[in-house]
């Protein structure tokens, strides 16, 4: 059982981070802000997807004065992600946001930066203050000293905020490489209470980013740190919040309706078309329905005890394949009836 972090509560739009909640999927728009329709178009797909926040890119004053219209049209807490212009981060308070994200070393004027905080508190909205990786180095600071100049950073503003009487934060310090990530976050965990969104920056394609982010984000969830995430991908929003899921999903942090399949690589043990076997059920495994484990395997090596601890597995043999049941060995199936069979007992189970 994994120990979360002690947190403070923060309140994004009715979704709770840190404390006991759950650790909430969020993602970022990649249509530009202005376009109100197509944002708005966007988050709903992603909506559907599970997506508990939503992120837009805030750069000029008049996607600042679309949030409103923005906001009015969807149904999960609407961040702005504000960089360089105090005054976009005012507009975006002013318009509704539930949340601004800002780094205060883009805002170089502190008197601009209290004016933001000020207005948040006014309005009772969170900030989170994320600083990634690039914003540090391009102040000049040692690469070797990555997470403890990012950690300095985070605290520094946390000091600020909290002499302005403001304690509505979230941290978030990303890197693009995966042991400064961790380093950045491991020790931040130990110096505050504050929640912490997760995320590995610019990741890269999914393919990359995908391994990247399961191990960046996975392993500081595994060890309790972290009460949101966003996963980053050069790709479709969308991929990001399943993937955002798929790495709770592997730490037990969620558990989706509908059927989870457990299959293995095969070898060359395997006497059955495996492969195929595997496609044709995925192809046709019912959604949405009560959360059922199926295992497929190739052979009796490791067939049989993975069948036998899920709800519905087959351990494959020579042309044929052992059907389990809730733990028991039920019947002998053909190869060739495999798939039919087992979809009809699936069918049965859901
Ligand atoms: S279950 Fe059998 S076929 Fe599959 S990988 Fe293991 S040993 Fe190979």
């Amino acid at each position: 059982m994994i120990q979360r972090r002690k947190t403070r509560v923060v309140d994004v739009g009715g979704v709770s981070i840190g404390g006991h909640n759950p650790v909430s999927v969020q993602t970022m728009t990649k249509t530009h802000t202005e376009d109100v329709d197509a944002t708005v178009r966007q988050i709903r797909e992603l909506e559907a997807l599970g997506c508990r926040i939503i992120r837009v890119a805030v750069p000029t004053i008049i996607a600042a004065q679309c949030l409103g219209a923005i906001k009015k049209q969807i149904h999960i807490p609407l961040v702005a992600d504000i960089h360089f212009g105090h005054h976009l981060a005012l507009e975006a308070i002013a318009q509704g946001v539930d949340k601004i994200r800002i780094n205060p070393g883009n805002m170089k004027d502190r008197n601009k930066v209290e004016e933001v905080v000020k207005a948040a508190k006014d309005k009772g909205i969170p900030i989170r203050i994320g600083v990634n990786s690039g914003s540090v180095r391009a102040e000049g600071d040692d690469r070797e000293e990555l997470p403890q100049v990012m950690v300095k950073t985070v605290l520094k503003y946390c000091e600020h905020f909290e002499s302005l009487g403001f304690r509505d934060i979230i941290l978030s310090l990303k890197a693009s490489d995966i042991p400064s990530t961790l380093d950045a976050y491991r020790s931040i965990a130990t110096q505050c209470d504050y929640p912490l969104h997760l995320g590995v920056t610019a990741a890269g394609p999914p393919s990359l980013a995908t391994i990247k982010s399961a191990i960046g984000i996975g392993t500081l969830l595994s060890e309790g740190i972290g009460d949101t995430l966003r996963v980053s991908y050069t790709g479709a929003s969308e991929l990001e919040v399943k993937a955002g899921y798929e790495i709770l999903e592997a730490l037990g942090f969620y558990k989706r309706g509908g059927t989870e399949l457990i299959s293995c690589p095969t070898c060359g043990r395997c006497e059955i078309d495996l492969v195929k076997i595997v496609e044709q059920i995925t192809q046709r495994l019912p959604k949405d329905k009560k959360h059922l484990q199926i295992a497929i395997m190739g052979c009796v090596v490791n067939g049989p005890g993975e069948a036998r601890e899920v709800d519905i597995g087959i351990a494959g043999g020579k042309g044929f394949g052992f059907l389990f049941k809730k733990g028991e060995k039920v019947r002998k199936i053909p190869e060739d009836r495999m798939v039919e069979e087992l979809l009809e007992e699936i069918a049965r189970m859901t």
